[in-house]
Formats: C-alpha cells, structure tokens, sequence
C-alpha cells in the first residue's frame, strides 16, 4: 500500500504538474502543437484514467498509438482462426480476441454456433488441453507484442520436451521498434516524442530505443504505469525538447534495464525469425513481427493446418484505423458512444479493455 501512495502522493504531482507547465512555456515557438505519441494500451489506459491529458498544458497533444496488441490484430487473422474453429480444431484465445470484429463475423459469434473456442487466463491452458485431450488439434491464438511473446512461445518449448504433438500455435507476434520506425517517419503524425512502453522494455531493454534518438531524432523516455510515473515521464520529455536534445530516458528503471530480459531474447531467437506483418489500420510493416522458424513448422498453425493469413475487411464506418496510428481521436468517430459503445462495439478500439475508444469511453466522456 505504501508503494501505491508513493506513486499517487497529490503533493508529488501537484509539483510535478508545475514542472511540466513551465518547461511546456519554455518549449520553442511553434505553429503546430507538441505531439507526445504512448505505444501501450496500459498507459492508455492510465493518462485515461487519471485525467492527465486534461491537465497538461497546451500546447502538449497526448496521441494514443498502435499499443493495444488485440486493436492491431488484422481482421485477416480472426477470419483464419474462426476457419480453423468451424473446421472443429480448437481454438484456445484470450478472452478480449472474442467481440474484435473479423470480415464477417467474430468468435464469440461463432462460438455460439458450437464451433470449439475455449478462452484461457494463460497460454499454459492450451498446453494442458492438448495433454487433456490427444485425439484433438489445439491451436492458440499467440498475439501481442515482445511482452507475451516469450510465454507463448514457451508452450511450444515444453510441447517438444514433453513430445506433444496436437499443439501449434496461430502467429501474430508484433515488434514495437520497427512501428517506432514507421511512426516516427510518419509526416502525417510529426511525432515530437514517444513514451516508450513499460511491458515491452523490460524484454527488449532500453538500449533498443537509441535507433530513434540522436541527430534527427526524437526523446523516447520509458515510464511505468502510475500517475507519477507518466508524469515524470513527460516531464522527462520536455526537458530534452527544451533542451534540444533526443535521447533515450529510462524512468522506469525500477524494472527495464538497458539490454532487458536476456532469457526471453533468447527463447525468442531460438524459434522465431522477423517477419513483414500487417497491423490493422496500418498495413504492412516490414519486418516488424515474428514468424516460427521453418524447422518448427510442425507447431506453426498455418502450415500445419494448410491455412493462409490473408488481409481482412474492416467496417469502412469504424475509424480504429486512423485511432490506432493517431491521426484521428475516438471523439473524431461519429460513431463513438453512440452506436459503438463496450457493450456493442464496432471496433477493435472498443472491444479490447486497452483500446483507445474503451479508454476514452470509460474515463473521457
Ligand atoms: S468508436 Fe467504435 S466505430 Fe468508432 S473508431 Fe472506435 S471502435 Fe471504431
């Protein structure tokens, strides 16, 4: 409890909050405002929550990212593993993949037709069914980024030392750094700095984020999830937009250190290759997500059950596409809180507890 009001102490941000006017007073006269672009779905979530995009000042414009691994899923591969589903393999899932829209329909649509989905709490439950159950293909749907791509793929490892054979998996692995790269290139967005995601950094390090400093660069400071934690984060970023420099902030040090988790990099090395993916609303990036190696093809879904990922369809009226690269906000949709709300959701952005149109619908109206 102690560790809680340390990072939510009112004294704390107050002062904080005064830092972060006067440095944003000192910013360089501009006709445009600063744009400070999250790529997590939790600090997303938390700048919702604790009401920070309405106490910084202008011209500070909070822009919520691609940080939410279920918003950035293409529709292409919720209509494989509905295909894979209604072929009666099951298909194990994280319960927030359910109501995210595919072309046509969804999984929990499906599942309601009896097709086999089981949600789990861990990718774990999909290796204990195929044990449970060896007369019958399981394949879990691994998405996310570097944060759950070691334990996904960690099933796999214990499937092969345990000589389970009915068990692959469905990739839809995504990297932070090369969306960075994308983003940060962007002339659309003109994204001033990025705060960096807490999850993602304690695997990949903070040493990962150099590319994007430097000479033409921009500051990429990592901060956690409390209020404060943010708050020193953009505090952090003014000071070298201020200061006129770009370089790598590590405000999270409780927990990212600069090289990272060295034990998932390499069970990450071990079975995965980069691989051109595309995320939804965004399209192809190359190499900016990761496919099993060949020689694991037996455990690559696609392969194994001869199904193909293809590009999907959104609704041409949702607009998660312009959210989740920040060019549009949820309020810019004139369907938001309207007809698209959490219970009927249109979008993945609604759909998913870390979307930016739940975030804004829960703690913004
Ligand atoms: S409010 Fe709904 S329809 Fe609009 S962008 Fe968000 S998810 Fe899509």
């Amino acid at each position: 409890m102690k560790y809680i009001d340390g990072f939510r102490n009112p004294g704390a941000a107050a002062a904080l909050r005064e830092d972060i006017q006067s440095l944003a007073a000192q910013l360089p006269p501009s006709d445009r405002t600063t744009n400070i672009m999250e790529i997590c779905g939790s600090h997303t979530m938390a700048i919702a929550r604790y009401g920070i995009r309405d106490i910084v000042p202008e011209p500070i414009n909070l822009i919520s990212g691609p940080g939410c691994p279920v918003c950035v899923t293409d529709a292409g591969y919720i209509d494989a593993a509905i295909e894979l589903a209604r072929r009666g393999i099951t298909v194990v899932t994280f319960g927030d993949m359910l109501n995210v829209p595919g072309s046509d329909t969804s999984l929990a649509a499906v599942r309601s037709e009896g097709c086999p989905i089981e949600v789990c709490y861990s990718p774990l439950r999909a290796l204990e069914l195929a044990k449970e159950t060896p007369d019958k293909e399981i394949v879990f749907l691994a998405i996310g980024f570097e944060t759950t791509v070691a334990p996904s793929i960690a099933i796999i490892d214990q499937a092969i030392e345990q000589g389970i054979e009915n068990l692959s998996i469905l990739v839809a692995f995504k990297l932070v750094p090369p969306a960075l790269a994308a983003l940060g290139s962007d002339p659309e967005l003109r994204i001033d700095a990025f705060i960096c995601p807490a999850h993602v950094s304690a695997i990949i390090g903070a040493d990962a984020y150099t590319p994007f400093t430097g000479e033409g660069g921009v500051p990429c400071v990592i901060a956690g999830f409390e209020p404060l934690d943010i708050l020193l984060g953009l505090k952090g970023i003014l000071t070298q937009l201020v200061n006129g420099v770009a370089e790598v902030d590590n405000q999270y040090s409780r927990v990212v250190t600069a090289k990272g988790n060295a034990k998932a990099q390499a069970l990450m090395d071990k079975y995965l290759e980069p691989a051109d993916v595309s995320w939804r609303g965004i399209g192809v990036i190359p190499l900016s997500g990761l496919a099993l190696k060949e020689e694991w093809s037996h455990y690559d879904a696609e392969k194994r059950h001869d199904i193909e990922v293809q590009i999907g369809t959104m609704n041409p009226a949702c607009r998660c596409g312009d959210v989740i690269k920040g060019i549009s906000s949820p309020f810019d949709c004139p369907m938001f809180g309207k007809t698209c709300t959490p219970n009927h959701p249109f979008g993945p952005c609604m759909v998913s507890s870390e979307g930016s149109c739940a975030a804004y619908y829960k703690y913004s109206r």
